[in-house]
């Protein structure tokens, strides 16, 4: 068996990590996408861990604990490609290897049986650990047994499950492992990894500012009922029919009433639908334990196994469920919760080869119906500020100044602020053929500036690119985001010296600039300095500002002199 290559995002995570816990933070969440592959580094975490364990002789054991039986035989499988022998600890465990080093645990097998010392024994040297999807709380109940061990939290969206109990007041840091943006590219490169690009639809008709807030969400009972309205029905079936029909998919909706009316309204469509949700005695009329047990796993498998499948649900088949043949998501509900909008669309995410079609996903569709993706200006695409909102869960609405997601009127898909035509999909009705929608959105001249005025400024002054920097150090940003800025600085100057219309001259010189300033940004940092990125992007710099190009310019990107 081979053991795993890592990708460098993988080994710097691991580093990173490595780094945190030398610097004496005992808790850290790491914040990784679905598609990262946190089990394979995980994996190689615990290796070298052991392997540095052995040379101190202390030996101390690694334990990874999940709540999921999906992922549990998933991560021993992994953990033996880096050598490690697993032991495994879930209900039916009766015996534990004295001399296991790595244990793979179901927390609530741990939890129900941790009231016995002897078995508390077998976990008195475990000096790492891993708790998977660290943004539920219900593992804090076993973290007090490993108050000597380093602990390392996984998770996707790093916002407790729990308001009362922010997840900054239980882990000391955390580090972003994996952009989605990063694993969008690495499955453009090889459609096996990583995760697909999401086609965003705002499709809904209610109006959020009317529904009732009650607690840290909107009302459930007010939600459902407004949701189960013909008029939401209709949309909701007659856009899945646009969009939807014929694509495996899952639709999650408000409530357990909602959930029948939705999964009625589908079948009696034709379109083959189940259900899931929390009352299984509701579901079977009365309570048949045997059947309820296997309920989720039968309706799960009918999924996996069945074409345009639609499984309704209700917030079941979120956090841990993972069926890479998904290729549909309707969030059939509006929210207040980041994370739980999140968890739900990120579900057709993952990469899949279909063995019929011989093909494999090139992206998802996410079809929202609560107007949660404008409401967060989020299209699945764009890379949330996750380590802000660990340090201020309470404040995860964008924030002003932030270019907001444009919402075409023609068709519903949402684009990214800086499109001039949108992207989506356009049935034409009578052929039910699908174009390119190409809207052309109104060119707003008063863009939200995203640089601050003062850089403006110097860069027009002829200040030189180290100001830039070193304005950018101050702000955080990366240099992959100064490259940027350059830009956008280059964009405010053409309009202050040529208009919002220009010709080819004015283009030739701004593309000049750019790559001399360009130049000396990639000596500064010792970088090579994007040479075959400066036209395509200045290009959209220019485009995001509104700018004109006369027909004359060429726009094709071709290799650029030294
Ligand atoms: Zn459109």
């Amino acid at each position: 068996m081979n053991q795993p290559d890592l990708f460098d995002f993988q080994e710097s995570g691991i580093i990173n990590i490595a780094e945190l816990f030398r610097k004496g933070y005992k808790k850290v969440i790491a914040i990784s996408p679905g598609g990262s592959g946190k089990t394979v580094i995980s994996a190689a975490q615990t290796q070298k861990f052991h392997l540095k364990q052995y040379q101190k002789e202390t030996k101390k054991k690694v334990a990874f604990f999940t709540h999921r039986e999906e992922l549990f035989d998933q991560t021993r499988d992994k953990f033996l490609r880096f050598g490690n022998i697993t032991e495994p600890i879930n209900a039916n465990t009766s015996n534990i290897n004295p001399n296991s080093d790595t244990f793979v645990v179901m927390v609530e097998t741990f939890d129900r049986r941790c009231i016995s010392n002897d078995f508390l024994l077998n976990f008195k040297d475990v000096g790492l650990l891993f708790i998977d999807e660290a943004h539920r709380t219900d593992f804090n109940k076993i973290l007090h047994h490993f108050d000597n061990a380093l602990i390392q939290g996984w998770t996707a969206t790093p916002i407790s499950a729990k308001k009362s109990i922010p997840l900054n007041s239980i882990w000391d840091t955390c580090i972003e492992i994996a952009t989605v943006s990063q694993l969008q590219k690495l499955n453009a490169i090889n459609p096996e990894q990583g995760v697909v690009p999401c086609d965003c639809y705002n499709l809904g008709k209610v109006d959020r500012d009317k529904l009732k807030v009650k607690g840290i969400d909107f009302d459930e009972k007010k939600m459902s009922s407004d949701f189960s309205g013909s008029l939401q029905v209709d949309n909701v079936l007659e856009n899945y029919y646009s969009y939807g029909k014929g694509m495996k998919g899952l639709c999650f909706n408000v409530d357990i009433e909602h959930n029948q009316t939705m999964h009625d309204n589908f079948v009696a469509a034709g379109v083959p639908s189940r259900q899931l949700h929390s009352d299984s005695k509701k579901h079977y009329g009365a309570p048949k334990s045997s059947l309820a047990k296997n309920w989720r796993k039968d309706t799960v498998l009918w999924l996996k196994n069945t074409e345009g499948a639609i499984i309704h649900n209700v917030g079941i088949l979120t956090t841990g469920f993972d069926e890479p043949s998904v290729e549909l998501v309707i969030t059939n509900y509006s929210s207040l919760s980041l994370p739980k909008v999140v968890q739900s669309h990120v579900r057709g995410a993952r990469a899949y080869f279909n063995t019929k079609t011989k093909k494999w996903k090139d992206y998802y569709r996410w079809l929202d119906f609560g107007k949660n993706c404008s409401y967060f200006n989020t299209d699945g695409n764009n890379d949330l500020p996750w380590i802000y909102y660990f340090n201020n869960p309470n404040d995860t609405k964008p924030k002003e100044g932030v270019s907001a997601m444009k919402t075409c009127p023609i068709c519903g898909n949402l684009n990214s602020p800086a499109s001039r035509f949108c992207s989506g999909l356009k049935e034409d009705w009578l052929y039910s053929e699908y174009k390119v929608c190409g809207y052309e959105f109104p060119i707003v001249t008063k863009e939200e500036d995203l640089i601050p005025r003062e850089m403006v400024k110097f860069f027009v002054d002829g200040i030189s690119v180290l100001d830039i920097i070193s304005i950018g150090k101050k702000q955080g940003w990366k240099d992959g985001a100064v490259f940027f800025k350059i830009l956008e600085a280059v964009s405010d100057m053409c309009i202050l010296r040529f208009g919002l219309f220009i010709e080819e001259e004015h283009f030739d010189f701004l593309l000049n600039i750019s790559v001399n300033k360009m130049k000396e940004f990639g000596k500064i940092v010792g970088k090579r300095y994007w040479k075959d990125f400066i036209k395509p992007a200045l290009i959209e710099a220019l485009n995001k500002k509104g700018i004109i190009f006369d027909v004359g310019i060429n726009l094709e990107v071709e290799e650029i002199p030294e």
